[in-house]
């Protein structure tokens, strides 16, 4: 026996390691698995260029746990390791600074791991003692165990080894005991290996035997190794592509389309990303990307590699070029980083326009699930915006797509208003706003579809970036003639007193809560529109919910739903009611006069004096005026309320317009059944 000390500057580097690499003591698997790959296939790149000439035997790596004896053990045929290799690959370790680097990236058991080389000292994290039995490829040599206790204290002893290649003992220490269930061994390697290019085993195939579970003599395969993104794009078949997808994700519903990155200069990327079906919820369908490095698994977390909005799609990556052994802070700020993620970015991009371009039904007929992903993209990336301009598509309420050019020939010269704006007309919901839509279809406009969860944002910019030249207004937002303004407005033939009477007459009938408020305006409209409407203004309703969408109480938030209900002076019903009003009112109209008398005597009394100038005989006769102006207008508003109360058809008008906004409700919907009935 031979007897050692491992070469560190510091002075025991295992209790380090114990300490610090406390939260993610799962990746010493990992690592042994890794090495053991590694070593396999330099055996096999030596055998291809002829300095190994033996036979190759079955290179299946092993990963063995002995409960009893309270090992796993990982065995390969690789290379091997002669006693020199290990002297200078596992005995000196280059240790410098050493406490302050793990002071800082304690946390970040891959940071560490990647920057000491220490992939394999990482075994001590679970074990007591750790044997390494090999036997070295090269003719001649001899069997060595190297054992370690977890001091800096090592032993060479002379050992039997059948075949070339070596074992990794852990003996594993009594916090770790979990890990000697074969199940959570399994579990791990499924984790970190199940895309590692050399076979890698653990038990044994199970199978139902006379009602009983069984262990074949077929040796569990946890590992495909040679997964879709590692071959060539033009050997898959869309059929792989979502075999591929159902490895990853066993549960997940077919992908919309894939991706597959090639990429070898200026850096190595490989992989495939597929747009999957998103439900409502994207946040849980978030950070699905799995991060690859030679087909080791790294991590699952790709905030910072890959732009916010790609973490959305699903997939894998593989990059010898991420620098996994750096903190995240880090990463973001590396510039290579930055390189990979504006390739990816590009590549979606890219691949997006190819199949509007070559596959455009296809595209369109998954648009629906596309469309927020898409959306996404555009809203929180501004490159990827500009490159989407080209292949974005928006959608009439007949289910056409257009990308935007498209869609702006269509309606320029149509949906000109008489300054020279085009007006794009929008619905948020083709049932509710149906009477809107038709009225705007019945002029000759065409009506988007805008029903999508970020569309309200999605208008914004579209407005944003055509710098004024479009205007989006909902259908519902103001009438037809007033969305596309196209000639002056036709004045209206009320006086200011039919007015005054119509209005709350209306008024006394609209609902009035703290959730909800009506302005009552004229419009003349012609004889043939409707009677009256209900329009929502575009502005408010957009502001509320955009701050819906953000969450939380805002200003814009807590504000009512503001209404207007615009009544069209032009149409007979209106002048019907304005008679109706007149000769049951009769006997308050002289009060009109009289307001009108007092209105001028105060402006007299008053001039263009401030309240502070005035005399104090002044002021009381003002006050007087302005109490028999009061009453007289309450006298005014009691007859014109009580008139509105009588009167069936402002009653059937209000709530008709209520209603084709879905606005009637409850006691309210039932008493206008009721009265419906009545007047059949
Ligand atoms: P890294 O793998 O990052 O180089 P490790 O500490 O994991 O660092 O391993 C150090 C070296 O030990 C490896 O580079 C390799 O030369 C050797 N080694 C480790 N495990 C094996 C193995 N199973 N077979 C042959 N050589 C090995």
């Amino acid at each position: 026996m031979q007897k050692g000390n491992i070469g560190v500057t510091t002075n025991d580097i295992f209790p380090i390691i114990k300490k610090f690499l406390y939260s993610d003591h799962d990746i010493f698997l990992r690592e042994l698995v890794s090495n053991a790959v590694d070593a396999t296939q330099k055996l096999k790149t030596l055998a291809s260029v002829g300095e190994f000439k033996g036979e190759m035997g079955d290179l299946t790596v092993r990963v063995k746990v002995d409960k009893e004896a309270g090992t796993i053990t990982i065995s390969d045929h690789g290379i091997g390791m002669t006693q020199e290799e290990i002297d200078k690959y596992i005995n000196r370790i280059a240790f410098s600074g050493a406490e302050e680097f793990l002071e800082k990236y304690k946390n970040d058991a891959n940071a560490i791991i990647g920057h000491f080389g220490l992939g394999f000292y990482s075994s001590f994290m679970v074990s007591k003692r750790v044997d390494i039995i090999t036997q070295s490829f090269r003719e001649g040599s001899k069997a060595v165990k190297w054992s370690c206790d977890g001091s800096p204290e090592y032993t060479f002893d002379d050992v039997e080894k059948a075949e070339r290649g070596t074992d990794i003992v852990l003996h594993v220490d009594d916090e770790n005991k979990d890990f000697l269930e074969e199940n959570k061994i399994k579990d791990l390697l499924n984790k970190y290996c199940k895309f590692l290019a050399v076979p890698v085993a653990c038990g044994k195939v199970k199978e139902w035997k006379d009602g009983k579970e069984v262990e074949t003599d077929k040796d569990n395969v946890i590992n495909n190794t040679n997964p879709a993104w590692t071959r060539k794009p033009a050997d898959l078949k869309d059929e792989d592509y979502k075999a591929f997808y159902k490895e990853l994700y066993p549960f997940g519903e077919d992908p919309l389309f894939n991706i597959h990155l090639n990429v070898d200069y200026p850096f190595n990327l490989t992989g495939i990303l597929y747009f999957p079906k998103i439900k409502n919820n994207f946040e849980v369908q978030k950070n699905k990307i799995q991060l690859y490095c030679n087909q080791v698994f790294v991590t699952d977390s790709v905030e910072g590699i890959v732009p916010e909005f790609l973490t959305l799609l699903h997939g894998v990556i593989d990059s010898p070029d991420i620098p996994l052994n750096v903190s995240r802070s880090y990463l973001q700020s590396d510039s290579n980083v930055k390189k990979i993620s504006n390739h990816i970015t590009k590549k979606v991009a890219d691949r997006l326009q190819e199949i509007f371009n070559t596959q455009r039904s296809e595209l369109e007929s998954k648009w629906d699930d596309l469309k927020i992903f898409i959306e996404y993209g555009m809203l929180t990336d501004e490159k990827f915006c500009e490159r989407a301009q080209k292949f974005v598509l928006i959608k009439n309420v007949d289910g056409k797509l257009f990308t935007l050019e498209e869609y702006k020939s269509l309606i320029s010269e149509n949906h000109k208003d008489k300054d020279g704006n085009v007006i794009y007309l929008y619905a948020t919901n083709a049932e509710e706003q149906h009477q809107y839509i038709q009225a705007a279809k019945d002029k000759g406009y065409n009506v988007l579809l805008m029903d999508g969860q970020l569309d309200v944002h999605f208008i914004s910019q579209l407005e944003q970036k055509s710098e004024g030249k479009a205007r989006f207004s909902r259908v519902d937002a103001d009438i037809i003639d007033k969305l596309i303004q196209k000639e002056e407005t036709k004045a209206v033939s009320l006086s200011n007193e039919q007015q005054n009477a119509l209005t709350t007459a209306f008024q006394a009938l609209l609902p009035s809560t703290n959730k909800m408020n009506f302005i009552v305006s004229f419009e003349n409209l012609g004889e043939n529109a409707q009677p009256v409407f209900i329009t929502q203004n575009e502005f408010m309703r957009r502001m509320k919910e955009m701050s819906a969408a953000q969450g939380g109480m805002s200003f814009y938030g807590e504000m009512p739903d503001s209404y207007n209900l615009v009544v069209n002076a032009a149409h007979p019903l209106i002048n019907k009611i304005i008679k109706a009003e007149e000769t049951s009112c009769s006997s308050v109209a002289p009060l009109s006069q009289e307001i009108s008398s007092l209105e001028a005597k105060r402006k007299d009394l008053r001039g263009d004096k401030k309240d502070a100038d005035l005399a104090e005989a002044i002021k009381d006769e003002i006050k007087e005026i302005d109490n028999k102006i009061a009453s007289a207008q309450s006298t005014q508003k009691a007859a014109f309320e009580g008139f509105a109360k009588e009167n069936k058809e402002i009653k059937q008008l209000v709530d008709l317009a209520l209603l084709s906004n879905n606005l009637l409700k409850g006691e309210a919907l039932s008493s206008f059944i009721k009265r419906s009935m009545e007047m059949l």
